[in-house]
């Protein structure tokens, strides 16, 4: 619409300066007797100027009255689309060039900083003594905090994600709502774990954990040891509801692995920007 508008303006403006020819005719009185013709060059030139003034203005605006029409109509149109886009955190987070299907990359622990927490299951020394602590405290409530999973390695992921995903039939958008994708997985990190009740075995990894004693105990006690629940309901990065997955956030480098990706600003909308700006 701009464009067209803007294409109609160089073909008004030489219309504009064909209008400017005439003023030649001031070439021909000029032979005739000076003292007369100058008031007359006046007259003329000033009449020119302001019909070309009165002529030109017209075209301004007429150049600019259906230009405002054009761009007030859509403006109001799109940017109600454009805001809830732009509103939406989720949004802004798949925005980051580094996330695949909502899932953010991370990068794996180092193998050096590792600790056995139980059996199979390891964590990053300074979160799977915290870990302990808060099972030793839960204990002594009743309450039984069994580790599942903690690190993973991209390697682990990638069969976890496209082999099980395979014996189920899922899609890659299908699985990525249930779990991440290989160089994606909070379990890579090592701050990451998966907690089950270990008087309601049954109920592990299943969204039901969140009837759990365990479940209740975390909720109410788990921040005290350094660690969150990383996919509450509705949560910003659209990844299922899982009440059984925490992360350690106690300390700097755990808070900066989950935070820093966080904090990234969204992206102006490339949409809305071009058309305030003209
Ligand atoms: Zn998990």
């Amino acid at each position: 619409m701009n464009k067209a508008g803007f294409s109609g303006e160089p073909q008004h403006s030489s219309a504009a300066s064909g209008d400017d020819i005439p003023a030649a005719l001031r070439d021909t009185p000029d032979p005739k007797p000076k003292m007369r013709v100058q008031p007359l060059v006046l007259l003329i030139g000033g009449a020119l100027t302001f019909v070309l003034l009165a002529v030109s203005s017209g075209f301004v605006f007429f150049i600019l009255s259906p230009k405002r029409i054009a761009n007030s109509q859509p403006s109001p149109t799109l940017s109600p689309t454009e805001t809830p886009i732009s509103n939406n955190s989720g949004e802004s987070q798949t925005n980051n060039s580094d996330s695949i299907l909502g899932h953010l990359a991370y990068t794996e622990a180092p193998e050096s900083d590792l600790t056995v927490v139980s059996g199979r299951v390891r964590m990053r020394t300074a979160a799977a003594e915290r870990f302990r602590e808060m099972v030793r405290s839960a204990r002594q409530s009743g309450v039984s905090l069994v580790p599942i999973s903690g690190f993973r390695s991209v390697k682990e992921q990638e069969q976890l994600f496209f082999g099980v995903g395979a014996q189920r039939n899922q899609t890659p958008a299908e699985r990525a709502a249930l779990s991440a994708p290989p160089g994606h997985s909070e379990h890579h990190t090592g701050y990451a774990v998966d907690v089950g009740d270990g008087s309601v075995p049954a109920t592990n990894l299943q969204a039901n954990f969140d009837n759990t004693r365990a479940y209740k105990w975390l909720e109410a006690n788990a921040a005290r040891f350094g660690f969150e629940m990383s996919f509450p309901k509705d949560n910003a990065q659209g990844v299922s509801y899982e009440p059984w997955h925490w992360r350690f956030v106690g300390d700097r480098d755990s808070l900066e692995t989950f935070y820093k990706a966080k904090n990234l600003k969204p992206k102006p909308s490339p949409t809305v920007a071009p058309e305030s700006t003209p």
